[in-house]
Parts: C-alpha cells; sequence; structure tokens
C-alpha cells in the first residue's frame, strides 16, 4: 500500500487507486475566489460558490493533494455532533439558538447525504446511526442523563436510551449495560468522500493546484512557498490545524490535537453472526478520553482515540501521528468490547491533527474589508461540521443573512489560548485526568471529584 505521495496519511488514502497529484501553480494568476487548503472544507466551499455562479473564476490551492489532512484520515462518522456544549450555547444565547444549532447539524448531515446522491460520489455511505456503549455504572449513569439533556434541544430524531435487551437488535455479545442510540449519523470511507468531492469540484470547472504551499495571505493577494502570486478578490483559508503553516492577519489562535487510529484486518464471517452489527453503526463508548469506531465495507473494524499528548507551543509533528501506547489502547478497547475478538491483527495504524479553539466553538468568519475569511476549529466533529461551516462562509461571503449566519460560530472570534506553559500544563493535565477517570470507573470506583476537575479544565 503505497502510492506517489510516499506512505499514504491514512488506510483510508492507502486502499485507493494510486493518486495521481494534480498541477502544481507555476504563475501569477487573477481569480475572483480563491481557498486555500483541499479539504473538505476548502471543496465544499469551493463546490457552493461555483454552484452558486458557474461564471466565478475559483482556485484552489493545497499544499500536498486534496484529502491528505484530516479529511482523508478520519474516523468517517458524519455526525451530527459539535464539539462544545449546547447547554452552554443555551445559557449565551437562548434555548432556541441551541435547538437551532442541532437542527442545522442535523440538516448538515441531510445535506452530505443529498450531494453524495446527486453527485454520485461512492463513498460508501451508510446511516445506521451512532451507538454510545455504557461499559460501567458510571458510564451508564452519565449516557442517561446525555440522553435527556440532548432531548432538550431534539425533537427528531430523538436521542433513545436502549436496554440490553433493545441493544441486542443493534450489538449483541457486547460488554455493554446499554447504549444511548441516536439515529442521526452516518459513516463513510472518508478518502472516498474527499476525493470524490474533490473531482467533482475539478468537473465544475474550479483551477485545483496540488503540490502548492501557501505561505502568505494578505488583502487582495496570497503568495505561494516558490514566490508566485494568486490576487483574488476574496481569499478564504481552510487549513483547519494545519492554520499556523501560513503567515495572515487571522489573529485566530487554535491548538492541534492529535487522533490516532488503527484498522483490523477483515473479519471472518463468524464474528459478524456472533454480534450483529449490520446497520454499521459507528461505535463509542461514555468514557471520558474518546474512542470511535466503525464497521469498514471490508468487514475490518476502524478504531480512533484520542490521548496523544499534546506538544509545547502548539507544534505541529508528523511523530504524533503514531503511537505504540493508543495503539496498544485501541486493541485493548476493542477486546474489552468484543469478548469473541480474540486475536486482533492490525493492518495500518495513522494518526492525524484536529483543531481546538479555547471555547470550542468554531470560527467561521469573514472580513468584507479586507477580502479575508476563515474556517476553522471543529475539533473531532469536522466531517458535517466541514460542510456545515462552508455555507456558512459562502453566505458570509455572498453577504447574504441566512440561519447559518446567525448560528453561534457565524463572524465567531474566539478568545486566546493561555500562554505556555500553561496551556501545555493544562491540556495535558486534563488529559490524565480523564485517562485516570477512565480507569477508575472500569473498576468500580466513583470518580465524581475527578470528573468535576475534568469539566473545570475542558472548556465546554
Ligand atoms: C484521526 C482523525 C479522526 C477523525 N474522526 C472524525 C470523525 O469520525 N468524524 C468527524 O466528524 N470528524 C473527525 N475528525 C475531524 C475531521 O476529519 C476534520 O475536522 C475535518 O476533516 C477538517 O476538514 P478541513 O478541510 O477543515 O481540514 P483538513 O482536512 O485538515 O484540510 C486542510 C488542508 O489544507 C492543506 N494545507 C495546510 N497548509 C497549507 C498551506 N500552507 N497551503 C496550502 N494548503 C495547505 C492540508 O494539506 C490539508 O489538505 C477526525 C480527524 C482525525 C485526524
Amino acid at each position: 500500500m503505497s502510492n506517489v505521495a510516499g506512505v499514504p496519511s491514512s488506510f483510508w488514502l492507502a486502499s485507493l487507486d494510486r493518486i495521481e497529484k494534480r498541477r502544481k501553480l507555476n504563475k501569477d494568476i487573477s481569480v475572483d475566489f480563491a481557498v486555500v487548503g483541499g479539504g473538505l472544507t476548502g471543496l465544499y466551499l469551493a463546490y457552493y460558490l461555483k454552484k452558486h455562479d458557474p461564471s466565478l473564476r475559483i482556485s484552489l490551492l493545497e499544499s500536498q493533494y486534496c484529502g491528505f489532512g484530516a479529511s482523508g484520515r478520519n474516523g468517517g462518522w458524519v455526525s451530527a455532533l459539535v464539539p462544545f456544549s449546547k447547554a452552554k450555547i443555551e445559557e449565551r444565547f437562548s434555548l432556541e439558538v441551541a435547538r437551532a444549532v442541532d437542527k442545522v447539524m442535523v440538516d448538515g448531515l441531510e445535506e452530505i447525504e443529498r450531494i453524495v446522491a446527486l453527485e454520485k460520489i461512492d463513498c460508501e455511505l451508510r446511516r445506521g446511526g451512532t451507538l454510545l456503549l455504557a461499559r460501567n455504572k458510571s458510564q451508564e449513569r452519565r449516557l442517561k442523563i446525555y440522553v435527556d439533556e440532548e432531548n432538550r434541544y431534539r425533537d427528531s430524531p430523538p436521542h433513545v436510551w436502549l436496554d440490553i435487551d433493545k441493544l441486542s437488535s443493534h450489538l449483541k455479545n457486547v460488554n455493554a449495560l446499554g447504549a444511548a442510540y441516536d439515529e442521526a449519523c452516518a459513516r463513510v470511507q472518508p478518502a472516498k468522500l474527499v476525493r470524490g468531492l474533490a473531482a467533482v469540484v475539478d468537473a465544475l470547472g474550479v483551477e485545483i493546484y496540488e503540490d502548492t504551499t501557501v505561505v502568505e495571505i494578505a488583502p487582495g493577494s496570497l503568495t505561494t512557498k516558490e514566490g508566485y502570486r494568486v490576487r483574488a478578490k476574496s481569499i478564504l483559508q481552510c487549513t483547519e490545524a494545519y492554520s499556523s503553516s501560513v503567515t495572515s492577519p487571522s489573529g485566530s489562535s487554535l491548538i492541534p490535537i492529535y487522533s490516532l487510529m488503527v484498522v483490523t484486518q477483515p473479519l471472518p464471517d463468524s464474528f459478524f453472526d456472533d454480534v450483529g452489527w449490520s446497520r454499521y453503526e459507528t461505535i463509542t463508548d461514555g468514557r471520558n478520553l474518546i474512542i470511535y469506531a466503525q464497521r469498514t465495507d471490508d468487514n475490518r473494524i476502524a478504531i480512533g482515540g484520542r490521548g496523544a499528548p499534546y506538544r509545547f507551543g502548539s507544534k505541529l509533528h508528523s511523530g504524533s501521528e503514531h503511537s505504540h501506547k493508543i495503539t496498544d489502547l485501541l486493541v485493548t478497547s476493542l477486546k474489552e468490547l468484543f469478548p469473541s475478538l480474540k486475536d486482533i491483527v492490525v493492518d495500518y495504524e495513522w494518526g492525524g491533527a484536529i483543531a481546538a479553539t479555547r471555547d470550542l466553538i468554531p470560527n467561521i468568519r469573514y472580513d468584507e474589508t479586507l477580502g479575508l475569511g476563515w474556517a476553522y476549529g471543529y475539533v473531532g466533529d469536522g466531517v458535517t461540521s466541514s460542510n456545515v461551516a462552508a455555507r456558512t462562509l459562502r453566505d458570509l461571503v455572498l453577504g447574504e443573512e441566512t440561519e447559518l449566519t446567525s448560528m453561534p460560530w457565524a463572524r465567531h472570534r474566539s478568545r486566546q489560548w493561555e500562554p505556555e506553559p500553561i496551556r501545555y500544563l493544562g491540556v495535558n493535565g486534563s488529559i490524565l485526568v480523564a485517562r485516570t477517570i477512565d480507569y477508575l470507573e472500569n473498576r468500580g470506583v466513583d470518580a465524581t471529584i475527578l470528573q468535576r476537575i475534568f469539566n473545570a479544565l475542558v472548556p465546554k
């Protein structure tokens, strides 16, 4: 499994045919819109702008190849999740706004289903919902509260609590006391989604330049590493966790957090006879240090998790994309979830960076005077959020006041993260506390006090 870009950055990308990079920018150009970053955000944005007005001249510049970043590496959950707390949104704005946020996210999932069908993107999209398994009494207590709280913001489809009997229509012989179930989640093969979307955008007439790194963005023009300039009325930066690699007047403050994944070899039919999982639900449990899994179309389990240490100074480092410790933890988690899984052979392991703002609310901004825009900060919920963000940024750029431009993320600028070393201690401290709570709860110990400390450390 290798391709032109060397070692592919995920199993998903490695499973595709050889990736041929598109042309590189090798001259100065002038366009209407320049989009920086060929992940889901940049591609959706180019897609919606071009659909709005096919005569617009739009260029998209990508430093590696479309899908190289988180969009080609993720867990493939197309969920209605947001990284921030809706209760905080209700407190700060109103119940109506918190409910509107949830609706916009459920609509976002439906919009992705619509585009995938309309544009015939073959990305193994299946809508089976998501199961949040309760692995112990503490998780069960928390998840039942979660169902009630989330239903405060949702009419349809409702979140439901499944006791062990009801759970068996989704999953059997799983080590859980019950599960919270949300029908509003699908799963995809992420690299097929992002590469398929790039092909659609390409065919619409957006000029995609790959192997083209943007080093500086200024009002009216951007500059590439080779010194070429792109003049544009609007320049829209969609580089998520990589944003610090570009000099621009964004004033953004975000930290990269690494999420790591493994995929098993294809599992025998006997395993799925034993556990069910026929609807391809995405799966997690109620622990604090998040894990996320999906069943692939070729009967593997792809599972990811957090917990990789944060690097001092918010440094991006490819070394953070691999960790034996996290790989072992993911394999152990799988064995704990499914007792019939005795010998697990890992076929591929990888990781990638996600971006977190200080209040965990994405920042989708457009400065009309400068002609510059930004979209970032989805943490681990970017597959649907990137679509919602792209449509929000489109509306801001076009000067249209819509439901999306009234959302908490529109025109929002999060406050700065704390300076180092407080930031380092806070982020790594919260990982340690989360891991300790999960450890204690698995052994039946009540960790309420630590949970309060964790809630105070993590901005929600
Ligand atoms: C391991 C992992 C698992 C995840 N699982 C899920 C999940 O299951 N569900 C979910 O909703 N979200 C998940 N996420 C998050 C989700 O993948 C991201 O939020 C989303 O893909 C972000 O899309 P993006 O286009 O904004 O950023 P990216 O996909 O990171 O794209 C940014 C692009 O910009 C390019 N770039 C960077 N710098 C420059 C430059 N200077 N010049 C030109 N181009 C540049 C990069 O090469 C990259 O292609 C996961 C993320 C990871 C890493």
